[in-house]
C-alpha cells in the first residue's frame, strides 16, 4: 500500500529544505532488516532518514536508496561521524567510508555524533566538515548533542554555523535553554528520541488529548514537535506504527493543548548527558 503524504520542510539557515520528519534507524539491524525498514518508510511517504556511522546499518540504508523506485535526489540523507573519527584527516576519511556504504556520492547532512569536550576536537572536526561542504560534498553541516558551551566555544572560530543540533528532546525533556539558543543563532531542532524511546506514552496528560482527538500518544507527541518547529526522527521497525507516526499532518492541536504538554516537563534523560559520553574513542 503506496501513501502519499506530504511532509512540510523546514527551511535550514543555508537556505537548504530539510523534511520535518525523517525515519531514524538506530538499533535497526542488520542491513537487511534495516533495508526493509527503510523501503517500508518510503512507501509510507517518508523521504528523510536519518543514520550514523555507529549504528552499522548504513549499508542497509545504502541498499534501500539502490532498490527504491526514488531518485537520490528525492531523499534527504543524514550520518553522522562517530566519537573515534573526530579530527582533521579522520574526518576526511570517514566520510568517503560513510559515503561508500550509502551508495552516494553527497550527503544532505553530516552531523559530530556527540561533542566530547573531554578530548577536545571537535573544533578541529568542524574544520574538515567545513572544508567538505565548501568542497559541494555536503549539502548542509551539523552538529548533535552540543550543549550551549559546545556551540559558544564551536562558534567562536567557525566559518559556517551548524545548520542543525541534534538533541534529545521529548515531553519529559523539552530543552527549554537549548531551544531558545537554537533561535537566536538560527540553528534548527532536531528531537532524537521524540517519543522518549516509549517511555513517555502512557503519560496521562498525552493520554487524554489523545483520547479526545482519536489519535494516538506518539502521534500527539510528534505533532506537538512538529507545531513547535521541531524536525523529528521516530524509529519503529513495525510497519503499522512506521504509517502511525507520519499521520499527524491532518490534525492540529490547540494552543491550549500545547500548554498543557509544555506543562509535563520533568528533565528526565533516556539517554546520557553529553559531557558525560566520552566512550569509544
Ligand atoms: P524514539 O523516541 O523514536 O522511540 C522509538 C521506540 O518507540 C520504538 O523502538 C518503539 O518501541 C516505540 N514506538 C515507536 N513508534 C511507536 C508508536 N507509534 N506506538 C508505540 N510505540 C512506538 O527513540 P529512538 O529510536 O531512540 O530515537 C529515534 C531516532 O533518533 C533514532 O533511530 C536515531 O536515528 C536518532 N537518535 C540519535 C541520537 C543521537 O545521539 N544523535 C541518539 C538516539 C537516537
Amino acid at each position: 500500500m503506496s501513501t502519499s503524504v506530504t511532509v512540510p520542510a523546514v527551511s535550514l539557515n543555508n537556505g537548504v529544505a530539510m523534511p520535518q520528519l525523517g525515519f531514524g534507524v538506530w538499533q535497526i539491524t542488520p542491513d537487511d532488516r534495516a533495508s526493509a525498514a527503510v523501503l517500508t518508510a518510503f512507501d509510507a511517504g517518508y523521504r528523510a532518514i536519518d543514520t550514523a556511522r555507529i549504528y552499522t546499518n548504513e549499508g542497509g540504508v545504502g541498499a534501500a536508496l539502490e532498490r527504491s523506485e526514488l531518485s537520490r535526489d528525492d531523499v534527504f540523507l543524514t550520518t553522522k561521524l562517530w566519537n573515534n573519527e573526530q579530527g582533521y584527516d579522520s574526518v576526511l576519511r570517514a566520510f568517503d567510508n560513510s559515503l561508500a556504504k550509502l551508495g552516494t556520492d553527497y550527503l544532505d547532512l553530516y552531523l559530530v555524533h556527540w561533542p566530547v569536550p573531554f578530548h577536545n576536537r571537535y573544533v578541529e572536526t568542524w574544520r574538515a566538515f567545513e572544508k567538505l561542504y565548501a568542497d559541494g560534498l555536503i549539502r548542509a553541516i551539523g552538529v548533535s548533542n552540543f550543549e550551549p558551551n559546545h556551540l559558544r566555544t564551536l562558534l567562536d572560530s567557525a566559518n559556517v554555523v551548524p545548520a542543525v543540533n541534534q538533541i534529545e528532546f521529548h515531553p519529559y525533556l523539552q530543552q527549554h535553554e537549548l531551544f531558545e539558543l537554537h533561535k537566536e543563532l538560527g540553528i534548527a531542532t532536531e528531537s532524537w528520541s521524540p517519543l522518549g524511546q516509549g517511555t513517555v506514552l502512557g503519560d496521562p496528560v498525552i493520554g487524554a488529548i489523545a483520547e479526545r482527538l482519536q489519535k494516538t500518544p506518539a502521534q500527539v507527541i510528534l505533532r506537538w514537535q512538529i507545531q513547535l518547529g521541531n524536525i523529528v526522527v521516530p524509529k519503529s521497525a513495525t510497519e503499522s506504527r512506521i504509517r502511525e507516526n507520519i499521520s499527524i499532518f491532518e490534525f492540529e492541536l490547540s494552543a491550549d493543548d500545547m500548554t498543557a504538554l509544555g506543562g509535563i516537563h520533568r528533565g528526565e534523560r533516556v539517554g546520557q548527558h553529553p559531557n558525560d559520553f566520552i566512550d569509544d574513542f
